[in-house]
């Protein structure tokens, strides 16, 4: 039930960090998330509901000095049709790529995919693979101050963040990866359109010969939040990507996920998933 006394739609983050340090107020981007909740009765409205579509220190893709800065309130869409994006965070364009429909990409922001904290966000992934960080305002003292943290730290369950209720998310940061850098997003649902993720899988790593080095493997849907799998990383550091460390790797990715049965699919169905799809992911890329 909706419990809105008063709506805000600042132009500035000096505005709405300033609405913000009274706390009791819902942040509304595209909506996508936000909307459907507050229908189905999941989510109550605090006592003010703050727009922060107009505020433009929120929007844009910068990627100078070697980092993107994507902003909050940047569209699915806009990171799909980003060059850059495509030509240099190939693993998060792919999840763009992938994700719901055209309207719900034109809608939906990077903020509200990260702060909406579902263990299926698309963008997870790829941003845990890319090792990006978040980057949050406030203003405690009269001035706006930020900080930053891993996304892996960020995220602590469904629907739970380390964002305070005065914070608001402002951008990621994503530092370019190196050259030779291959990065894979593979995402099944159960219809192959406009559905949220039953597994999903992220790799990456600098390819040298066969072998991936700093590798790096994420999945979402398979644990409260979207993880990062140190076992199956391990297992594949510096080695040649034949089919015996592919099955090793597939191995230890098992023991570090922790998928749950639930209408999308069963426990069994989400391992099977993870292992196959692992497997045909890393065997691509050593056959690539
Ligand atoms: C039909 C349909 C299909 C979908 N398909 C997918 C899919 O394939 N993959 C996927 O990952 N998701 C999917 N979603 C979910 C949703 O579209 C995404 O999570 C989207 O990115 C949410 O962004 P938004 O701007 O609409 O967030 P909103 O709904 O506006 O907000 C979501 C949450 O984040 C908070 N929030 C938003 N911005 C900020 C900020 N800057 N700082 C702090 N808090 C903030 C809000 O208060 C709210 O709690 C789908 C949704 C629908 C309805």
């Amino acid at each position: 039930m909706s419990s809105i006394q008063h709506y805000a739609a600042p132009r500035s983050l000096d505005e709405a960090t300033e609405l913000l340090r009274g706390g009791n107020v819902t942040i509304l981007a595209g909506g996508t998330d936000l909307m459907p909740q507050a229908k189905s009765g999941k989510l109550a409205f605090k006592p003010t509901l703050m727009n922060i579509r107009r505020i433009g220190e929120l929007r844009g893709i910068d990627h100078g000095g070697g980092v993107f800065r994507v902003g909050a309130l940047t569209t699915i869409s806009e990171m799909r049709n980003h060059p850059e994006i495509k030509a240099k965070l190939g693993v998060l364009w792919q999840a763009c790529d992938h994700f719901a429909s055209d309207q719900i990409r034109n809608a939906g922001t990077l903020g509200g995919n990260i702060c909406n904290a579902s263990p299926a966000g698309d963008t997870h992934v790829p941003l845990l693979v890319l090792d990006a960080r978040v980057v949050l305002a406030s203003k405690p003292n009269g001035a706006v101050t930020t900080r930053t943290m891993p996304l892996a730290e960020f995220l602590l369950g469904p629907g739970k963040t380390r964002r305070e209720p005065s914070e608001l998310l402002v951008a990621v940061e994503i530092a370019a990866p190196p050259k030779d850098f291959v990065g894979a997003f593979f995402k099944f649902g159960t219809r192959p359109a406009l559905d949220i993720s039953t597994i999903s899988i992220g790799i990456g790593g600098v390819l040298k010969g066969k072998a991936l080095h700093g590798a790096r493997v994420a999945f979402g849907a398979v644990a409260p939040t979207a993880i990062r799998s140190p076992g199956a990383e391990a297992a594949l550091e510096g080695k040649p990507l034949d089919n015996h460390v592919i099955a090793l790797a597939a191995a230890a990715a098992e023991r570090d996920i922790h998928p749950i049965s639930d209408v999308r699919a069963s426990e069994w169905y989400r391992r099977e998933l993870v292992r196959n799809m692992l497997e045909r992911m890393l065997g691509d890329v050593g056959h690539g």
